[in-house]
């Protein structure tokens, strides 16, 4: 099986080229598809610990769907609350359209 860390890496890598990737004038529809999108995403994370915590997080600041900046960004702070709670560097948001989806390699 994946470790968590492979498994996050992995994910993380999905979820902000996704969110990269959203419309930038998404229907209410598709807005709305997302935020189910991350509800149940958070429910069957294949890390329990990890879900649990995204879960809280999620219910505090609900998916910002309305923009693809706005989602983008909104998954870039999800993140950097996991990043602090790692003690791993936080990660500045304006960049996170350069880091994935116009490219930068790592
Ligand atoms: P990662 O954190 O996986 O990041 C990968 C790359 O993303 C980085 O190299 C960087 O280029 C970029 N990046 C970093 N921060 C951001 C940001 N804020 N926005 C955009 N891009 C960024 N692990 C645990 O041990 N405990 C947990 O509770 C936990 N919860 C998690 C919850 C979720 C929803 C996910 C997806 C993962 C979780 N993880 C958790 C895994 C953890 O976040 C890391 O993925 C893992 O520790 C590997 O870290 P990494 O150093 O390879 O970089």
């Amino acid at each position: 099986p994946l470790d968590k860390d492979e498994l996050g890496k992995s994910t993380w890598g999905f979820l902000h080229t996704m969110a990269s990737y959203f419309p930038e004038k998404p229907t209410k529809q598709q807005s709305q598809d997302m935020s189910k999108f991350f509800n149940i995403f958070a429910q069957f994370y294949p890390c329990e610990p990890c879900a649990l915590d995204f879960q809280e997080d999620i219910k505090k600041n609900p998916p910002k769907t309305s923009s693809r900046d706005e989602l983008a960004k909104w998954l870039c702070n999800r993140h950097n609350t996991v990043n602090i709670k790692l003690d791993k560097p936080i990660f500045d948001c304006s960049k996170v359209h350069e880091r994935w989806r116009d490219g930068w390699l790592d």
